[in-house]
């Protein structure tokens, strides 16, 4: 285990609570800005299903771009590699995660990975599914089964709130249909992906969703293969070159574990072989990841060394 005693985890998350201070919660997506800046919870799950937690873990949080990488593994088990990578490359952008300029300069005409806005709107836009109902189920018992909690479900308020607002999406995802990047209509794409962002979960069924991806795929709880080896080993190349958007190069040096941020405040964390990290602190630093968040998993990394470099 990480920490010997829960006390130690409390002790840290204090400590990395001074810095919520210097954070904003988003306000983009007007009904995130209702978060409380100051919360800031942790939960951590091992390989042999230990948990240690500290923070308010109850409260929950929606998973904004951690999602990507769900929808993303899911599409890679739908189609296999080579048909997602024709739609979505490989490559970090240097970009904030929510810009638009590579897609028109960068050739061809596709975005350059899965976790920024533009590619994780191509990967929605392949989930496997007759109807947008269908694919929404789909997706959703893919994460229930990944948290192993069928009761995990998604946050209508916030969906609304993003699905009223999101022009630049919207306009990415027009710009992609003109290079046949997406196929489907937009508005049901933008109803899917708003839904999948706001897909509602605690610390706990993160860190149970990080510990899949720890073991390879293989669910901890019940041995069962929730996603391909190859497949999760993809999944967490891009968290490690992309998953912090544009500070991933600085979060790699620092902390050095595979991680995908999201808005709302959330870090799911991947120790490979060991345990799965799930974190909540909605109050962002200038490039959009949770500042309580990264100054915790900063203090955990330099006490128990547990960077993969
Ligand atoms: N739903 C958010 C958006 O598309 C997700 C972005 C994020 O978490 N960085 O803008």
């Amino acid at each position: 285990m990480v920490c010997k005693t829960e006390q130690e985890l409390i002790n840290l998350v204090e400590e990395a609570k001074d810095v919520t201070q210097l954070g904003e919660v988003a306000t983009y997506i007007p009904a995130l800005g209702k978060a409380n800046r100051d919360d800031l919870s942790v939960a951590i799950f091992t390989l042999n299903q230990t948990c240690m937690s500290a923070g308010n873990v109850e409260k929950k949080f929606t998973l904004q771009s951690i999602s990507k990488v769900l929808a993303l593994a899911l599409v890679l088990m739908d189609h296999g590699p080579q048909v997602v990578f024709q739609k979505v490359g490989m490559e970090p952008t240097g970009d904030p995660y929510n810009s638009i300029i590579k897609l028109e300069t960068h050739k061809p005409s596709k975005p350059l990975n899965p976790m920024i806005n533009a590619g994780a709107l191509a990967v929605t836009d392949m989930i496997k599914g007759e109807t947008l109902n269908e694919k929404w189920t789909r997706l959703l018992d893919f994460v229930q089964r990944l948290a192993h909690n069928s009761k995990i479900s998604y946050c209508e308020d916030i969906a609304n709130s993003e699905y009223e607002t999101a022009w630049l999406n919207r306009s990415m995802c027009y710009y992609m249909k003109q290079y046949n990047v997406i196929e489907h209509d937009v508005e049901e794409l933008m109803k899917l992906y708003t839904k999948q962002c706001s897909i509602e979960m605690h610390s706990l069924d993160l860190a149970k969703i990080g510990a899949v991806f720890a073991s390879d795929g293989l669910c901890p709880l019940t041995q069962e293969v929730l996603i391909p080896k190859d497949i999760a080993r993809i999944c967490k190349t891009f968290m490690v070159t992309c998953g912090m958007y544009n500070a991933s190069g600085e979060f790699a040096i620092k902390i050095g574990i595979p991680a995908k941020s999201g808005v709302a405040g959330g870090i799911m964390g991947v120790v490979p072989n060991q345990f799965g990290i799930g974190i909540f602190g909605p109050s962002l630093d200038k490039k959009g990841n949770s500042i309580g968040g990264i100054k915790l998993l900063e203090l955990l990394a330099n006490k128990y060394h547990f960077s993969i470099f």
